[in-house]
């Protein structure tokens, strides 16, 4: 039955320029979605409104679940295309339209026409009357309500004639590519494709990093990241993953610092190789899954003790979830699953009976001073062979 969809946005705060690299982006972002969906589809932009309209034969709950992933879009309203034919055979479609769309007749109505082409032979006002009429004719069991409908149908005559009345929620935020690139802490865990998800719905492209740690770490530890990976990049597009391998940086800690401080410095080293990939690859921020008081590593002061390496921004969307919150979301976004498969992340393997809570900076800084004699070649070590997967969820 239906054969387009109008896409909504919120245009608040996005005006002038904004507005149209806004709209660009979005349309470019629900281009992407829709290569993931069976049949073939135009999409159209006109002042403040995107059409989607199918070209072929295709798959409506299909497509409707991916437009729900393209961030920008508020609203998707299914949309039923008829000929004009005149008036008389518009109330029929209209009338055929309440009654596929809502077999139960006990709601409310409003018509809202609205005419883009002003050589239609009624305006806008005599539309909505007579259009009202008709419906109340084959359906006097519905009401008419002009402040506070149940169903608003709207009825716009253009080239062809486009009804709609439903609204299925979209996902907000702004799209992918509007608000230029950040890199991403991506462990094996819950909360960090959270975290990522969270800023890219903020219009923030994605690539990530994730420190391997062989053998201490396996195949499907890794694996599960990329897994991981694959679910966040259906709402983000393509993630560049850059695996580094941890294993001797995080040896070298453990054999010439306290373990207590182990996890610490350690977090430390990832922020300031993460920061160099992102400063290389054009991104202007970080991303973990960072939350106050989680663990150990995540005290006010251990934040600020890790924090303290990187100059670039570090963005923390769950720094005030507590973890259901967390899980909340996770599960929304289809991470979850994924998330809680057991296998070991590389912290878990030589985290410390007592990791310190309040670590200080300065006894954490002259702790690393005994790294000095190779830390240096091993960060390079560590770069130089960071193996680059792009992932891209496909369906
Ligand atoms: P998560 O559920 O995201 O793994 P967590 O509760 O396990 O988080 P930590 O292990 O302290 O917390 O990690 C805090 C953040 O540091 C993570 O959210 C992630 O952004 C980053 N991080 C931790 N381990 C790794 C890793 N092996 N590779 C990349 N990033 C990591
Ligand atoms: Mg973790």
């Amino acid at each position: 039955m239906f054969t387009a969809f109008l896409i909504k946005y919120a245009e608040i705060g996005v005006k002038g320029k904004n507005r149209y690299l806004f709209e660009e982006a979005l349309v470019k972002q629900i281009k992407n979605a829709l290569k993931r969906c069976e049949g073939r589809f135009e999409v159209t932009r006109t002042p403040g409104r995107i059409y989607v309209e199918a070209l072929s034969e295709f798959d409506y709950d299909e497509t409707v679940d991916n437009l729900k992933t393209v961030f920008g879009i508020s609203g998707i309203c299914p949309v039923v295309h008829v000929e004009d034919e005149g008036f008389e055979k518009l109330g029929q479609d209209i009338v055929k339209y309440m009654d596929n769309v809502y077999p139960e007749k006990n709601f409310t109505f409003k018509v809202q026409a609205r005419r883009s082409r002003k050589n239609y032979p009624l305006n806008s006002m005599e539309l909505n009357v007579e259009l009202g009429g008709v419906i109340l004719d084959a359906f006097p069991e519905l009401k008419v309500d002009v402040h506070n409908p149940d169903v608003l149908l709207n009825v716009e005559i253009r080239e062809k004639i486009y009804i709609y009345s439903e609204t299925i929620p979209g996902p907000g935020g702004m799209p992918i590519g509007s608000n230029g690139k950040a890199m991403l802490l991506l462990s094996g865990g819950i909360d960090s494709p959270v975290a990522g998800y969270m800023i890219a719905k903020r219009g923030v492209k994605i690539d990530a990093v994730y420190f391997h740690a062989p053998p201490y770490t396996s195949d499907r530890a890794k694996q599960k990241v990329i897994d991981l990976a694959k679910q966040v990049s259906r709402y983000t597009g393509p993630i560049y993953l850059h695996v580094i391998n941890f294993t001797d940086i995080q040896l070298y800690i453990y054999e010439k610092c306290p373990h207590d401080e182990l996890t610490i410095i350690m977090r430390r080293y990832m922020m300031k190789i993460a920061e160099h990939i992102a400063k290389e690859t054009e991104c202007l921020g970080l991303i973990t899954g960072e939350s106050i008081g989680q663990v150990a590593s995540q005290t006010v002061q251990s934040l600020a003790v890790t924090n303290e390496v990187c100059t670039l921004p570090v963005f923390r969307p769950l720094i005030g979830f507590d973890k259901m919150e967390i899980v909340d979301v996770s599960e929304k976004i289809g991470t979850y699953e994924t998330s809680i498969l057991p296998y070991e992340d590389c912290c878990t393997i030589f985290v410390a009976k007592h990791p310190v809570t309040k670590p200080n900076l300065n006894i954490i800084k002259r702790h690393e001073q005994n790294l000095n004699e190779k830390i240096e070649e091993l960060m390079q070590t560590a770069l130089d062979t960071d193996e680059v997967i792009v992932v891209n969820y496909e369906g």
